[in-house]
């Protein structure tokens, strides 16, 4: 049965919740899903690939973008400028698909403003040292960035009362949490107002 178009999944929650990990497990799991690749300023770390991760911009480019209103909602976080490209998301979910994007706390509120469809889905680690030590873990970031996410995060936490869902990522067990979003997912795909309304009609008068 269509259902129109597409839904939005936020994932978002404290740096370090484990986001990433998370989305790249569900995404490896379902095709039915785009991802919303981000823009920064950042440098990539190893690994990261240009248009798969993010796309890579000078700082001036990014602010070129910017004003010209390519971005859906932008952020700068602990120094570097981030930003969810306008046209991938509104082509996407007008064709239909589903799309995830994982962007910081203060822009999947952006987000929820612009799309009040939009679900948005809270990632927290079961105890928030364990933030601390993710992020030390990750060894991508020097002590002082570290402080300033941790801080960050202490912040960020107190935005969950306008989330939709909460998903706990308890240490080592994170493939339960992949599990619980996937729920979310399904779950949300089976709501009645999703469905157009002369299907539902159909159904009333079978
Ligand atoms: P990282 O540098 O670790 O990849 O990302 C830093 C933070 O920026 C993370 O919390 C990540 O979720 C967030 N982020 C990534 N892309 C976007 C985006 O397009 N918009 C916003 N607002 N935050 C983003």
């Amino acid at each position: 049965m269509k259902t129109g178009p597409g839904l939005l999944f936020v994932v978002s929650g404290p740096s370090g919740a484990g986001k990433d990990t998370l989305v790249d497990a569900l995404r490896a799991r379902t095709t039915r899903l785009r991802y919303s690749v981000s823009a920064t300023t950042r440098s990539p770390r190893p690994g990261e690939i240009e248009g798969e991760h993010y796309f890579f911009l000078t700082p001036e480019e990014f602010e070129r973008r910017r004003d010209a209103g390519d971005f859906l909602e932008w952020r700068v976080y602990n120094g570097n400028l981030y930003g969810t490209p306008r046209d991938y998301v509104e082509w996407t979910l007008a064709d239909g698909y589903d799309i995830i994007m994982k962007p910081e706390v203060n822009g999947a509120l952006a987000i929820q403003a612009a799309y009040p469809a939009a679900v948005l889905i809270f990632l927290v680690p079961d105890r928030f040292s364990y933030l601390r030590d993710r992020l030390l873990a990750r060894r991508t970031e020097t002590n002082e960035e570290i402080a300033h996410r941790l801080e960050v995060a202490h912040e960020e936490m107190k935005a969950i009362r306008n989330f939709d869902y909460i998903i706990i990522n308890e240490q080592h067990r994170s493939e339960e949490a992949v599990e619980d979003l996937e729920a979310v997912l399904h779950a949300e795909r089976f709501r009645i107002h999703r469905y157009e309304d002369d299907l539902l009609r159909d159904v009333e008068h079978t």
